[in-house]
């Protein structure tokens, strides 16, 4: 038996930062090489682009069927973002916290301060871009966007960047490797906080050594094979 019992839920891990700085990718790739992890699906209002798979990347709705959903309860938050209405179901979410599992969602900033508001136990991450000139590289790479939405977006990224400090954690997506390795740390570290434990306990024969210690007694070779 472990000397503190700690909940094994899973943790609320919040991902921001500019457009086309490499949230999904950080992302997918946590998610592909860990089993305890999954990502949250959002509806979106916004046209599908080519690399997008319905019900994989989004569920696409109308502009009007969004507002039926954000009527009828059916999300956690929701935003409108560069024109379009994106959300997060709530469904799922806590069963697969509850599971153990690590949730994350990849949203932009006003959504992400609405789930501090309704969790502020959850992780919050932005995610940076090493500089300006390679944030609209990776942009213009990626290639989704008209050139006309890739300014918006990059207007929007540039008031984006100060909202950093409203965050838990910032990660710096310079080599995609080193950033997931820290997104990985940021995990293993969260799953150590005090906060997690439940009961510390020492049973009875941890509660002896401990006497024999404070009385500077030799202990009975039985108790140091438990202690192995
Ligand atoms: P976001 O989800 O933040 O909008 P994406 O994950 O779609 O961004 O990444 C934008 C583009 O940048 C993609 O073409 C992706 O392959 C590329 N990219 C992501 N991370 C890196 C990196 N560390 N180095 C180089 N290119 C990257
Ligand atoms: P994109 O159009 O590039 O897929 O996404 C635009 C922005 O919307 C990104 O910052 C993305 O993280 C954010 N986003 C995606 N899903 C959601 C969501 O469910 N809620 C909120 N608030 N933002 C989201």
């Amino acid at each position: 038996m472990s000397i503190i019992k700690s909940h094994e839920r899973g943790s609320l891990v919040v991902i921001s930062g500019p457009s086309g700085v490499g949230k999904d990718t950080i992302v997918n790739s946590y998610v592909s090489s860990h089993d305890n992890a999954w990502i949250s699906v959002s509806t979106t209002s916004r046209q599908m682009r080519a690399d997008d798979v319905e019900g994989q990347t989004y569920n696409f709705v109308s502009r009007e069927q969004f507002e039926e959903l954000i009527a009828e309860g059916y999300f956690l938050e929701y935003a409108k973002y560069v024109d379009n209405y994106y959300g997060t179901p709530k469904k799922f979410i806590n069963e697969k916290l509850e599971n153990g599992i690590d949730v994350f969602l990849v949203i932009e900033i006003q959504g992400a301060m609405k789930i501090k508001d309704l969790i502020p136990e959850a992780i919050f991450i932005f995610i940076l871009p090493p500089n300006l000139t390679t944030l609209k590289k990776r942009l213009e790479r990626r290639g989704t966007e008209t050139k006309e939405k890739m300014i918006d977006r990059f207007k929007t990224a540039y008031h984006e960047i100060n909202e950093v400090t409203k965050y838990n954690y910032v990660v710096i997506n310079d080599e995609l490797d080193d950033a997931v390795k820290k997104i990985e740390a940021i995990l293993v570290s969260e799953k150590c906080r005090c906060d997690r434990i439940e009961e510390v306990s020492l049973n009875n024969e941890e509660e002896y050594m401990h006497m024999m210690l404070l009385e500077d007694k030799e202990m009975p070779n039985k108790v140091i094979e438990v202690e192995k």
